[in-house]
């Protein structure tokens, strides 16, 4: 976001909480609350010296000011007119402000500002306004009338913020975990799985598990292919061949194992899935991948495994292992069960 649009959102806050001043004072005025409509004069001052913050860019300097003020100015109003107006529950949205005031700092590495202390003088002070009131009641008693639609008006703005709050807070954890869970389990070139998730995945088939099988797949003399094309044209073709494997066994756990190396783990049984590794083969011997205006000439060399009863996972994927090394030493380019 542009500097600019913050401090046009800045000020257009600013200028609401303004006409709220004025809105109250003229309120406090005609409850002959002497004392408060005065307060009214220092708080338009406060918002006015606003303005020239966010002009200057001192955003953090005029959250820091307004914050400070609103707490402080809750503190005089409560005392003024007692709990009745509801003037002191915003001190509960003040809290949350803070902990994300400190968050953005913290991601726009400005100056830290201390959530935890703020926040607990924030709870101190409430207590001392409200204790203040609970002991000796408020210092005005205005028409109770007026003191009903306060209550509301604040107790809505107050409960609407922290109900909105936590929730847009639960969506951001859940989706940097989300974020989180995937980076750690997908290669970040192929968009494939990783190692780390395919071991997971491999010790959850179970030990008899005799329909699915297992399938390490190596692309043939990728060496070269760098070496022609550059290492750009081999992550073209990485990228290329894990679509076409994730297209094709559109059911299988597909993992980048290694360098050009592919682990597909498919619950198929046999026959069909033999069909499939080959019908992979096939159609990437037949179609070059285009790089750069040329065309890249790649095949795939395949080792097919079923489980064998009580088999370890290492032994299960060292024998899909040897079937592609047995592949490699006859002419490459096949699938070898
Ligand atoms: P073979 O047919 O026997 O499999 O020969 P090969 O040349 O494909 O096999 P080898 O395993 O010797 O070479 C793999 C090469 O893959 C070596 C390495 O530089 C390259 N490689 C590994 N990871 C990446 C990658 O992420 N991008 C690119 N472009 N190359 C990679
Ligand atoms: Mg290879
Ligand atoms: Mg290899």
């Amino acid at each position: 976001m542009k500097l600019s649009y913050v401090q046009k959102f800045a000020a257009a806050v600013n200028t609401v909480i303004l006409l709220m001043v004025f809105g109250l004072m003229a309120f406090f005025h005609i409850c002959k609350v002497h004392f408060l409509t005065m307060f009214s004069i220092p708080t338009a001052m406060i918002y006015v010296i606003g303005y020239y913050l966010i002009h200057k860019e001192k955003l953090l300097a005029y959250v820091w000011m307004v914050y400070c003020w609103l707490t402080f100015y809750m503190g005089v109003t409560t005392v003024c007119l007692g709990y009745g107006y509801g003037f002191h529950l915003y001190c509960f949205s003040m809290i949350p402000t803070i902990f994300v005031t400190e968050y953005i700092s913290y991601k726009t590495n400005r100056k830290s500002v201390k959530a935890l202390p703020v926040s607990i003088v924030v709870a101190l002070f409430y207590v001392i306004c409200t204790g203040y009131v609970a002991f000796f009641g408020p210092v005005y008693h205005p028409d109770q009338k007026f003191a009903a639609l306060f209550w509301i008006f604040n107790a809505i703005i107050v409960f609407g913020f922290l109900i909105f709050y936590s929730r847009y807070l639960i969506t951001s954890i859940i989706s940097s975990e989300e974020k989180l869970i995937e980076a750690a389990h997908v290669d970040r070139l192929t968009h494939l799985y990783n190692r780390h998730y395919m071991l997971e995945r491999l010790e959850e088939v179970p030990a008899d598990g005799r329909e699915s099988f297992l399938a390490m797949s190596d692309i043939d003399n990728f060496k070269k292919i760098n070496d022609t094309y550059g290492h750009n044209g081999g992550d073209e073709v990485l990228k290329v061949v894990a679509d076409k494997i994730k297209n094709i066994c559109s059911n299988c756990t597909v993992a980048r194992w290694g360098g050009e190396e592919f682990l597909i783990l498919s619950p198929d049984p046999l026959p069909d899935g033999k069909d499939m590794l080959e019908r992979l083969r096939e159609n990437i011997a037949s179609a070059p991948i285009n790089f750069d205006g040329q065309d890249i000439r790649v095949t795939l060399t395949i080792g097919m495994a079923v489980r064998k009863n009580g088999q370890s996972i290492d032994l299960w994927v060292q024998d899909a292992d040897s079937k592609l090394y047995i592949g490699k030493n006859s002419g490459k380019n096949k699938v070898v069960i």
